[in-house]
């Protein structure tokens, strides 16, 4: 059953998570919005789908004046169909097709153009407006939710990160190269760090949680807390 986003009766709330790739973001968000009851947004996904459009259109994504013609024609859609989270792109699902490596590398590419973050960052702060949430990706506490109650910046040392992405993609049966996944990330964040838009920082108010000691049961008890604190229960 497809669920739209509901209009919440409590006064809404928002939580932010931002944080280099592999910090764990994605499943300690998840697993705070099931906690919680409350609406898990992923951002990233977001601009993996944005980007699959061009991929599948043989369109450049290195032109930006190609980018933008088209930025009209590119509908995301987020919909929770039995209590999984799905992504639409142009009405069709690409919730598992968003996950591939050209999808990732075209997500970074069209992560850049300022017209796409626009339309991004509307959609996330519609959907924001309507209900609680717990939102992650690298520009949420900065530029998404200002205002958001709780932020947090969650980030591990780089090899922590590479070694737990191993982990994930040898358990997948996949033939990786620990070395190259460590160079992988680091070009990551190179990339989100020192783009001109929205690049990834801690935003001010932000909570900074190093995880790299830390089991994800551990994170999501801390971020728990600090939800109480803030009267989030
Ligand atoms: O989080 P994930 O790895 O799925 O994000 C895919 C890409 O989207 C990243 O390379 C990042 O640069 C970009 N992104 C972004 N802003 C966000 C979320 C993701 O630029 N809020």
């Amino acid at each position: 059953m497809e669920k739209e986003w509901k209009s919440s009766t409590r006064q809404n709330y928002s939580i932010a998570i931002d944080g280099p790739a592999g910090a764990g973001k994605s499943s300690v968000s998840k697993e705070i919005a099931k906690r919680l009851g409350i609406v898990y947004i992923d951002t990233g996904a977001m601009y993996r789908a944005f980007g699959l459009y061009y991929l599948k259109n043989n369109l450049s994504l290195d032109s930006e004046k190609i980018v933008n013609m088209n930025v009209p024609n590119v509908i995301i859609e987020l919909k929770n169909e039995d209590g999984l989270n799905k992504i639409y792109l142009n009405h069709e699902d690409v919730s598992q097709e968003i996950r591939s490596e050209d999808a990732s590398r075209g997500a970074s590419k069209v992560s850049v153009y300022p017209k796409v973050r626009e339309k991004m960052v509307k959609l996330q702060q519609e959907i924001s407006s309507k209900t609680n949430v717990i939102m992650d990706g690298r520009d949420i506490g900065t530029v998404v939710l200002p205002n958001a109650t709780l932020k947090i910046y969650l980030t591990a040392s780089v090899d922590e990160r590479a070694k737990r992405r191993y982990k994930e993609q040898t358990e997948k049966g996949l033939n990786v190269n620990l070395e190259d996944i460590k160079k992988d990330i680091e070009e990551r964040d190179y990339r989100d760090m020192h783009r001109s838009v929205s690049p990834l920082k801690q935003a001010s108010d932000a909570i900074l949680l190093d995880t790299s000691n830390l089991t994800q049961e551990e994170v999501v008890d801390e971020i728990l807390n600090l939800c109480r604190k803030r009267d989030i229960k």
